[in-house]
């Protein structure tokens, strides 16, 4: 049974084909750092030397700890590691690396709180009581401060700092505070912290031991669920600039080969011309059906006016005649307002609702495809379903 970690499950929650590329295929990639990530390992790495000289009563200097980090960042950078903002350059962000060393070593020193019990501690977390399921234990820096307090430390480097509900909801470290719990007999209480090392802050969040069990439902609920799918669609989002897989991503791959050829090629790919053609005639075709709609629109406008002033309900021309009839319709609430509420509690006061409500197949489309129901109801839903395949085109800008 395989063992799970955050990101494992937090890249099928981004995109489903992604984690099936990852883990299902295992497709081999070679995983060239971005800058982010170098950025962060540097700042990892120089803060775990921070500790584990402090550990063996040696505390370093601010001066020495930027120069180790400067030592880490020359022998492990390549000029392969990709800096997606191209306006900024390795200086740049070697820089903010130093920024971020040097702010939490002036706010943090001279790191007396607490016995440091771990610096990158690995272990795993049994899910449930067979031991079939794992969850991955990665924590940055684990401490005991003494009557039973254990806090579980998390550096961040990103440029985004989530709002405090967010961090109140986060998975990882919450896993980890489980984790925690069943290790130290002693605990009373785990404090979560976070240092978001750009913006010199530290946030913290504690869970209830009931909050935990849910959690573990929940994540034991979405590990079934992705070892249930049968579909991995693909979902196109920022992060796709940053995923391994794009070159051979069906959402990207034609763009990535096109970048690769040189223009001769370029102008001349069967895709390409398909596309440009089709975005043309469909331009022309758009541009004709709007102007035919508005003439269309002014002359209904001109008849009505024309009938009325004379009188009539009927138009002439040369082979066609053109009625027009000023009609009244009935309408009724719309959905999701309160006179919708109360129309829909008469008619079942009165017994009729049942007699003009309708099954609704999207919804149960919906329920199908989002696994919303148990499988034993979803399989009795899946003996009525047929599959069609169909084509939706649709133009965007590159
Ligand atoms: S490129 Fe985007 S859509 Fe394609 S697999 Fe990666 S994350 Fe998913």
């Amino acid at each position: 049974m395989p063992s799970f970690s955050h990101s494992r499950i937090g890249k099928y929650e981004s995109c489903p084909l992604q984690y099936k590329f990852a883990y299902i295929d295992r497709i081999k990639v070679v995983a060239e750092d971005t800058i982010e990530t170098f950025l962060g390992s540097r700042a990892h790495e120089a803060l775990e030397k921070l500790y584990k000289d402090k550990r063996f009563e040696k505390l370093m200097s601010l001066e020495e700890l930027l120069e180790y980090y400067n030592k880490l960042w020359k022998e492990n950078w390549k000029d392969t590691i990709i800096i997606v903002k191209e306006e900024y350059t390795q200086e740049n962000y070697r820089k903010i690396g130093e920024r971020c060393l040097t702010d939490y070593y002036n706010r943090h020193k001279p790191f007396d709180e607490g016995k440091i019990i771990g610096l990158e501690t690995m272990d795993f977390l049994p899910l449930d009581d067979e031991g079939n399921y794992k969850f991955h234990i990665r924590i940055d820096r684990l401490m005991d401060m003494g009557d039973g307090l254990y806090e579980v430390h998390d550096y961040k480097t990103g440029s985004s700092m989530p709002e405090q509900e967010e961090l109140d909801e986060d998975r990882q470290l919450a896993m980890y505070s489980l984790w925690v719990r069943r290790r130290f007999k002693d605990f009373k209480k785990v404090r979560l912290v976070w240092h978001y090392l750009a913006f010199d802050k530290e946030v913290d969040s504690f869970r209830t031991k009931e909050q935990l069990e849910d959690l573990r439902k929940d994540v034991m609920e979405e590990i079934r669920k992705i070892e249930a799918a049968e579909e991995f669609p693909a979902n196109v989002s920022r992060f796709c600039d940053w995923c391994l897989y794009k070159s051979i991503c069906p959402e990207w791959r034609h763009g990535e080969e096109l970048e690769e050829k040189p223009e001769n090629e370029y102008l001349n790919d069967p895709g390409l011309k398909l596309v440009d053609e089709y975005v043309r005639i469909k331009g022309e075709l758009d541009e004709q059906k709007k102007e035919a709609e508005e003439k269309l629109e002014k002359l209904k406008e001109a008849l009505i006016v024309f009938c009325e002033k004379e009188g009539i309900s009927v138009v002439f021309g040369s082979d066609n005649k053109i009625s027009v009839k000023g009609y009244e319709y009935i309408k009724f609430p719309g959905k999701n307002t309160k006179e919708r509420e109360e129309l829909v509690e008469v008619l079942r006061g009165i017994g009729k609702f049942d007699d003009v409500s309708e099954l609704d197949v999207y919804a149960l489309v919906k329920v199908l495809r989002d696994k919303e129901w148990d499988e034993k109801e979803l399989k009795k839903l899946r003996e009525f379903e047929t599959k069609e395949k169909s084509y939706r085109l649709s133009v965007s800008k590159k």
